[in-house]
């Protein structure tokens, strides 16, 4: 399959996780838009969160979630924001599943 967060969590594409078991994976975004900018993401390809939740999978979304606000607040001291872009008009770009956790400077509301 060519998708790049399956070959990044393969091993196919060197990086330095963040975070790594074998089910989630946390690696820094390489085209930052906060002083700390980590994507979070399944081992497992899901395309999106709407995939994870017909898969029915709760377990592997609560960890997902949990593995990201353990990040957060560890990188967060005053706060830090989750997203997760989904589909054409959430802005998705990458179609395997990743939360993305900006942290380090305060957010804007609303996004664009
Ligand atoms: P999205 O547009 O929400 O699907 O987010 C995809 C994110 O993946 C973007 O913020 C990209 O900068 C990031 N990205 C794309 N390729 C890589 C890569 N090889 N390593 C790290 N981040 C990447
Ligand atoms: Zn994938």
């Amino acid at each position: 399959m060519e998708c790049i967060f399956c070959k990044i969590a393969a091993g196919e594409i060197p990086v330095t996780p963040v975070y790594h078991d074998d089910e989630v994976l946390a690696i820094a975004d390489i085209n930052p838009q906060a002083p700390t900018h980590l994507l979070v993401m399944p081992v497992a390809h899901h395309a999106n969160i709407a995939a994870l939740s017909d898969a029915g999978d709760a377990a592997l979304t609560a960890k997902l979630f949990a593995i990201a606000a353990k990040l957060g607040r560890e990188r967060g001291a005053n706060g830090f924001r989750l997203v997760m872009n989904t589909g054409d008009d959430g802005g998705q770009t990458v179609d395997h599943l990743h939360v993305h956790l900006l942290a380090g400077r305060a957010m804007g509301w609303p996004p664009g």
